[in-house]
């Protein structure tokens, strides 16, 4: 609330820095509010795993001879809790990593063709055969971080097998347009309301939050995605018919 002060100082002396400070001040609180909000929402997503953990922790302390089932169940839920904890710290460092502006894109000639197979298999692994996922690389490659799409390209794909039922599709391309290279991933799935796509990449905003924790969702994929492509001046566009499935488009303007 540094910013509020200051205006309230500045006011009587002159009235067009006023403005000025107001601005500044009122950029400052929207930050600070973001900054306020995430803390608020990681603590919340971390300690609903830690709780269970500690419940289960606690009934081993107290109940030393439960049978070896029960006990064996336990653990195997802190195990899964564990592991949903360990996921949403890896994609906090990933985020606060692309974020940082000590942290400069190492570029290199990606080969979209051996990104994009990998991302398939990843896609189909996590499928199980549920679904029926293609892939069509139709452009030439770009020069960017390898890992950095990789990742980016790896949460669309996951995103779109997670939000397709079982005997879906999804498809994914690479292609030339006239405004650069396209990536798109698209499904045949349950698709997003109008009112929800433009804050679908904002952190840890979710449309339905059990069927994304259901699928070990963090809720921060689409955020991390944005901030891939912002490094790769790249911009993301989405198309959705709930019902009917969803296409998330990235856009590569080349120089
Ligand atoms: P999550 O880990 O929850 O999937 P994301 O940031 O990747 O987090 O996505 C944010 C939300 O966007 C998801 O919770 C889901 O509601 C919606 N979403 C993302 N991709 C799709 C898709 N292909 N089809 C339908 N909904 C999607």
């Amino acid at each position: 609330f540094r910013g509020r002060k200051l205006i309230a100082q500045i006011i009587p002396f002159e009235s067009r820095r006023q403005i000025l400070v107001t601005h500044d001040a009122t950029e400052t609180e929207r930050i600070e509010e973001m900054r306020r909000d995430f803390i608020a929402n990681a603590s919340h997503e971390l300690r609903t795993p830690l709780t269970v953990i500690v419940g289960f922790l606690e009934i081993a302390a107290s109940e030393p001879s439960l049978d070896a089932e029960t006990r064996a169940a336990h653990v195997k839920l802190m195990v899964e809790q564990g592991h949903r904890m360990q996921r949403l710290i890896e994609d906090m460092l990933t985020l606060s990593r692309l974020e940082s502006v000590d942290y400069p894109l190492r570029a290199e000639q990606v080969n979209i063709r051996a990104v994009i197979d990998d991302v398939v298999s990843e896609a189909r692994a996590l499928s199980g055969g549920k679904h029926e996922i293609t892939s069509e690389v139709d452009a030439p490659d770009m020069m960017g971080n390898a890992e950095e799409l990789r990742s980016a390209f790896a949460n669309l794909a996951s995103n779109a097998v997670r939000y397709t039922p079982a005997g879906g599709k999804v498809h994914i391309s690479w292609r030339a347009v006239p405004e650069g290279l396209q990536y798109e991933v698209k499904d045949t799935g349950i698709g997003i309301e109008a009112k929800h796509i433009a804050r679908l990449t904002e952190r840890f905003y979710r449309v339905d939050k059990s069927r994304s924790r259901e699928t070990q969702g963090t809720g921060l994929g689409l955020a991390i995605v944005k901030h891939v492509l912002l490094r790769h001046n790249g911009t993301l566009s989405i198309h959705s018919e709930p019902g009917q499935g969803s296409s998330f488009i990235a856009t590569f303007k080349q120089a």
